[in-house]
């Protein structure tokens, strides 16, 4: 099998490997090849290469079964770090991550989308390069932004909720950083997470679905993070599900993410009389956290909205296992009936046997992701 590329500069393959060593502990080659489905030629090349650099060390050979000693390997966390950069409307959230995509520190900042993101960025980036316990290992910094970005340049060519057109992220952040830079899209960056640490640890083929305050659909098809031609894939909170529907900030109108998304979620309940002009999403999650019972029905008929526009990737990719991850997983008990019914209405679609796991999560997962794209890209490791 050949190495999987994630984009025209990265490959994904060693960040896995390391991600591997890092959750199950030392193996061997062979055995690192048979869990990534990958080939012993393409194991040997990254590990050694890993080896060179350091960041991986032998242990002590020990006798198999039959055949040659088995020669362990074991990640060593501490020999270099990535710095991932989440950004949200109105902060940023930064963690930085070992080898072995464990967290050693993260924070949140103010961050204001409607100023110049650039500076913004930088303060949080230079005062993590001029800690003196973490600047000289960092090798990379990741950003992750719910727009759609060419991952190859990090140029952004439309951002809806922020407001941001065309700009040269990517570029710019580079020409003011001693360290290469990735920028990518924040679900993509929290799918590559799900591969490295979570799902992917048991599915090589799954569907990540992202509820907030937008909506995105990914998949990881054999072990790839699918991205597609122009490394936009993802916009799944734009599908058209209603002719006439609310004003969508990408200039359509009805998009599922105009029903779905945590804008959306307010306005259905505003309607019901459930909600007033005041409330917050936070609010609502609270008050289904406390299972107050009018909002089941309008949860449930979301979750049947929802359902609607999944049904069809599930049944163009046959994927059954879907996790759901995003500021709204709180609310899946409630949005999870009217899901899973809608999975069960059609014979063909009940065949796949869908499955959905809910990740406990924060935002700290996007840049977790970000921070192990930036380990891919392949100046990180040149
Ligand atoms: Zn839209």
């Amino acid at each position: 099998m050949t190495a999987r590329r994630i984009t025209p500069r990265g490959d994904l393959t060693r960040v896995e490997i390391l991600a591997l060593l890092g959750t199950a502990g030392a193996l061997d080659r062979r055995q690192i090849a048979a869990r990534l489905r990958l080939g012993d030629a393409t194991v040997h090349e990254h590990t050694r290469r890993l080896l060179d650099y350091g960041y991986l060390r032998t242990l002590a050979p020990q006798a198999g079964a039959v055949g040659r000693p088995r020669i362990p390997l074991q990640v060593v966390p501490e020999a270099a770090a990535t710095l991932g950069v989440r950004v949200a409307t109105d902060h940023l959230v930064t963690v930085v991550a070992g080898l072995d995509g464990r967290v050693i520190t993260s924070d949140v900042s103010a961050f204001d989308c409607h100023s110049d993101p650039i500076p913004q960025l930088l303060a949080v980036i230079n005062r993590r390069l001029a800690d003196p316990a973490l600047g000289p290992r960092l090798k990379a910094v990741g950003v992750a932004t719910p727009s759609s970005v060419d991952p190859a340049t990090g140029y952004i060519r439309v951002c809806p909720r922020f407001g941001w057109t065309d700009l040269p992220l990517g570029e710019q952040l580079r020409a003011e950083l001693p360290i290469p830079v990735q920028v990518d899209n924040d679900l993509r960056a929290s799918i590559t997470a799900e591969l490295l640490y979570r799902t992917g640890r048991e599915h090589d083929d799954f569907l990540v679905l992202g509820i907030g305050d937008g909506v995105g659909l990914g998949a990881v098809l054999q072990r790839r993070v699918h991205r597609g031609p122009t490394g936009l894939s993802g916009e799944f909170g734009h599908t058209p599900v209603a002719a006439t529907g609310p004003s969508c900030a990408c200039g359509a109108r009805g998009c599922l993410e105009t029903f779905t998304s945590d804008d959306g979620i307010l306005r259905a309940a505003r309607r019901r009389g459930l909600a007033d002009a005041a409330t917050t999403i936070e609010e609502l999650r609270a008050r289904w956290a406390a299972r107050e019972p009018e909002l089941a029905d309008l949860l449930a008929g979301i979750g049947a909205i929802l359902g609607r526009a999944v049904v069809g990737v599930v049944n163009l990719l046959g994927t059954p296992t879907i996790a759901v991850i995003g500021e709204n997983h709180v609310l899946w008990s409630g949005l999870e009936p009217g899901f899973s019914a809608v999975m069960r209405t059609s014979q063909v679609t009940a065949a796949y046997g869908v499955h959905v796991i809910v990740r406990p999560w924060s935002d700290a997962q996007h840049a977790l992701g970000a921070a192990s794209l930036a380990l891919a890209a392949p100046e990180t490791l040149a």
